[in-house]
């Protein structure tokens, strides 16, 4: 017969050490933590002071209201909180409001907290595994200083689960950053023994200016070169923040950072309004960079899901989702012919001249050619071999004030029968025609596909195209839509199918891997019907476009120029990669050392 064990409450240290895993799981969470209450006491400068990744100490000073004498035992009781009082849970304005924080740290550490209130003088207390100790008079200057020392030594089962001491200074450094992206102005000084890892004064100017300021600090000047910045406003929700220009894109999202009511958070929907503000813009797998604030009513957002209180529920998801979305692509249109200047930076880099020390040898002006230069005198023109096309007699000199209004110059020449050279005011442009056309043609697919208007050629001679059985049945399934956006299929047979029309704007070359890259695209996207559009729009506009090794004359250069100054995201092509560089006059200057 099995024993009866008695219904028994539990003690309140033990409900202590179960809400710590929940609440501080690791180093990072208790850091988080008191950086919170830092802030909730209108902190202006935070210091974070870590050994061993945490697990040996994390003490955070700041310069806040401090906490009275007679309630700092109180502090570390369970559901104690001076932010709430419990009348309405769904309008809340701090951080904090659980009160469970520093009891739940106190259950599985050594903890000692300091405080001086206003004038009062200041006295500290302390405990150790949930055994609070008598208040003590101390020495402190002004605001709270939190010391949690042998994080886990309580519950050791615990300390099992904490990572390498690198990965954990990592994840403190993560939050701290976030905090930092949120709060500009506040100062905020991390250091791990005596090594500074993260300094930040805090930042003047108005927001706009202090958040940027802080992102270059935090997350350097090549992201704060090449941001958009990003303000718009839909019924009571506010968008503000910086995103970065599509040819400035990283391998993961880690340079995503989300901030809801000044709290930061890491949210899906909101990674997933990024993806789709971006699904045109960059390739797949590549990731924006973002710092973006969001401001709405509290009543709005629910912090409350999780102790941790990273997650959120948006009380209208699709509003908050619309506003990301619009918001961001209307930015990135309206950036239309900027690209990033990590490019042009790179594409100056390459530029220079392999050696550029003063005793530079004679012979480097060559070695910089790898064209075969046959003469060895120190300065011979080359013949213009058959790859490069000049149109001098035929173009005019381009009118400075013509020139003024055309961002992108006047065609001066094609190179290499794929680079447009083209002349501005300020200096020159050099455009990838193969690119550049690709964006194009996709932008006028997706406007003519939108308006149910694609012009199609039907082919005198149907291309039969073989295809396996399976892509066969992807792409029938997706007949209509391929009829949309021009493309005419029929079977043909086993394994093959026939192409009877294409989109007019295409040019008829490679229709074979077209179709197939366009079953493949079927084939392997999970994305409903409708979603895959842009996707075979997309492969439709690459193998429809300008090739390189196409000559093409001058009006047509020019042709091309202007129109990239007419299409919204003209400055990357279809999978991100710039479609021209720029290089403006003092850049040349300065390749010629005349700076
Ligand atoms: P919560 O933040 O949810 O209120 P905590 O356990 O984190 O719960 O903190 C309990 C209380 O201690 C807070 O409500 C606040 O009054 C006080 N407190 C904690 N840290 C600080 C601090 N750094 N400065 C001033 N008061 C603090
Ligand atoms: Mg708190």
């Amino acid at each position: 017969m099995s024993t009866h064990t008695p219904i028994r409450k539990l003690s309140d240290n033990a409900i202590n050490q179960i809400a710590a895993g929940e609440v501080v799981e690791r180093p990072a969470a208790v850091v988080k933590e008191l950086l919170e209450n830092a802030l909730d006491a209108q902190a202006t400068k935070i210091d974070v002071s870590i050994l061993d990744g945490g697990r040996h100490l994390v003490y955070v000073t700041d310069n806040g209201i401090g906490i009275p004498k007679a309630e700092l035992t109180l502090a570390l009781e369970r559901h104690a909180t001076s932010k709430i009082d419990g009348s309405d849970l769904l309008n809340i304005q701090s951080f904090g409001f659980r009160g469970e924080a520093l009891p739940s740290i106190a259950a599985v550490a050594r903890l000692e907290i300091q405080s001086r209130f206003g004038q009062d003088d200041a006295w500290s207390v302390t405990a150790e595994a949930g055994q609070i100790g008598a208040l003590h008079p101390c020495a402190l200057p002004h605001g709270t200083s939190v010391r949690v020392q042998d994080l886990f030594f309580a519950t050791p089962a615990r300390l099992k689960f904490l990572k390498s001491d690198r990965t954990e200074t990592q994840a403190i450094s993560d939050i701290v950053r976030h905090h930092a992206l949120a709060h500009a102005d506040v100062a905020f000084h991390v250091f791990e023994g005596n090594k500074t890892i993260l300094r930040t004064t805090h930042e003047t100017g108005d927001m706009f200016e202090a958040r940027l300021a802080r992102l270059r600090k935090i997350l350097g000047s090549e992201f704060a070169d090449n941001t958009l910045p990003i303000d718009a406003t839909r019924e009571d929700i506010d968008l503000q923040g910086f995103v970065s220009l599509p040819t400035f894109n990283r391998g993961t999202a880690t340079w995503q950072y989300f901030i809801v009511n000044g709290r930061p958070v890491r949210d899906k929907l909101l990674v997933g309004a990024l993806r789709g503000a971006y699904a045109d813009v960059l390739p797949k797998g590549r990731h924006c960079a973002a710092v973006l604030f969001l401001t709405l009513p509290p009543q709005k957002v629910d912090v409350n899901v999780h102790p941790a209180k990273t997650e959120l529920r948006f009380r209208d998801p699709g509003l908050v989702r619309g506003l990301v979305v619009s918001a961001i692509k209307h930015a990135l249109a309206q950036a239309g012919c900027r690209t990033a200047t990590t490019t042009q930076l790179g594409a100056l880099g390459a530029f220079q001249a392999p050696n550029t020390s003063a005793a530079r040898p004679k012979s480097t002006y060559q070695a910089s050619y790898s064209s075969p230069v046959k003469s060895t005198a120190a300065l011979t023109l080359q013949e213009p071999d058959k790859n490069f096309h000049q149109f001098t007699p035929e173009a005019p000199e381009p009118q400075q004030d013509m020139l003024a209004e055309t961002p992108l110059g006047m065609a001066r020449a094609q190179i290499h029968k794929n680079y447009i050279l083209a002349e501005t005011p300020t200096g020159f442009v050099l455009v990838d025609q193969h690119a550049a056309h690709e964006r194009l043609v996709y932008e006028q697919l997706k406007t003519a596909y939108a308006a149910r208007n694609v012009q199609t050629q039907t082919l005198l001679i149907p291309e039969v195209v073989e295809i396996p059985a399976p892509a066969i049945d992807a792409l029938l399934e997706a007949d209509a839509m391929l009829r949309e956006a021009g493309l005419e299929l029929e079977p043909f047979g086993q394994g093959a199918v026939c192409v009877r029309a294409i989109p007019a704007l295409l040019l008829r070359e490679n229709i074979k891997t077209l179709v197939q890259d366009i079953a493949d695209a079927l084939n392997e996207t999970q994305d409903v019907l409708s979603e895959r559009i842009n996707h075979i729009l997309a492969t439709l506009a690459c193998y429809g476009s300008v090739r390189s090794g196409r000559v093409l004359t001058v009006d047509e250069m020019n042709q091309m120029l202007r129109d990239m100054e007419a299409t919204p995201l003209s400055s990357q092509c279809n999978h991100g990669r710039p479609t021209f560089v720029q290089l403006s006059l003092k850049d040349v200057e300065r390749l010629f050392e005349r700076r």
